[in-house]
């Protein structure tokens, strides 16, 4: 996750702190250099150019440049920067998982590793904070989606809802939540049915769900690897279901990150967690401090 950023990024800044004394113009050439590394790590270019704007605000002038140890002022205003544009405005708010039984609704489109990262954050849930709970798939499309489902979560040894078949995905939902108050479970976790692209049957759908289960949360899943186009499928989910975060999969593969820059300026949501692998184990909840760390080396 951001190996190539941060290598370049790293050359950047190498050069910045060795040379002594900084110009304005010197700051110039090296946030020039910046943007174009953002822009190579498919960060979007209203964010990039957002992003170096502002540290050339704060960077430039005496403050700065005549201070005794002007490259590392930059960098320290470029990790600040880096905080801001992952966290967005006010702290990173937690999971709302209180007063149960909570639902939890999982989006997202086929393949983006949804059931992998349902199965995942119910181990975490169950495992970090001795929650009960309770996996239920809408894929009524996939009948191997639902097995997969059942499979993954006794492997994580949380309850998976019985399957029955001929329902909808509505009245999985009704059964669902039923079963998640009868049986004393914290947390009801929905997979909902992914397709290959957005469309009206999904979204309509995903809503009708939505309206049942009255999720404290609405997560979408999306595939790091993509880039722009994860932000905006995204944009789009938020636009159409509301979601209250994003778990960013297969950052394992991605040494760019783009995704993981553009989302909470372009969306307004925060990146909850990231997915670094296919076992159930590979989730790692997104720190933006950490993360900035991680990019500046
Ligand atoms: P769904 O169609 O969205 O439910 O996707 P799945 O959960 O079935 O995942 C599709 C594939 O992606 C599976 O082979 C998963 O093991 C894999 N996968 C999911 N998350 C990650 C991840 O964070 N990293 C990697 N490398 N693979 C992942």
């Amino acid at each position: 996750m951001f190996e190539n950023l941060s290598e370049r990024l790293g050359g950047v800044f190498d050069r910045l702190t060795r040379q002594g004394a900084l110009t304005d113009a010197d700051v110039a050439t090296a946030l020039r250099e910046v943007r174009t590394a953002l822009l190579e790590a498919d960060v979007s270019l209203p964010v990039a150019r957002e992003f170096t704007k502002r540290v050339q605000a704060k960077a430039t002038g005496q403050h700065v440049t005549k201070s005794v140890t002007p490259g590392q002022q930059v960098v320290k205003i470029v990790h600040d920067e880096l905080i801001a544009v992952l966290q967005g405005e006010g702290p990173a708010d937690a999971l709302k998982i209180d007063n149960p039984p909570a639902a939890i609704l999982m989006v997202g489109l086929q393949g983006s590793g949804k059931t992998t990262t349902t199965a995942k954050l119910a181990k975490r849930l169950k495992d970090r904070q001795g929650k009960r709970i309770l996996l239920a798939s809408l894929d009524t499309n996939r009948p191997a989606a639902m097995e997969q489902l059942a499979i993954l979560a006794a492997q994580v040894g949380v309850d998976s809802l019985p399957i029955v078949a001929g329902q909808t995905a509505v009245q999985i939902a009704q059964r669902a939540k039923t079963q998640a108050s009868m049986g004393g479970y914290d947390i009801l976790m929905l997979d909902t049915a992914g397709r290959l692209h957005i469309d009206e049957v999904l979204m309509s759908e995903v809503q009708a769900v939505r309206d049942i289960a009255q999720p404290r949360e609405t997560l979408l899943v999306v595939d790091g690897l993509t880039g722009q186009d994860a932000v905006n499928v995204a944009a789009q989910f938020d636009g159409q279901v509301g979601i209250s975060g994003v778990v960013l999969t297969r950052m394992d593969g991605d040494g760019r990150g783009g995704a993981a820059l553009s989302m909470r300026h372009v969306t307004g949501k925060p990146i909850r967690f990231v997915g670094l692998g296919e076992k159930v184990d590979a989730l790692e909840e997104f720190d933006p401090e950490r993360v900035a760390g991680r990019i500046l080396g």
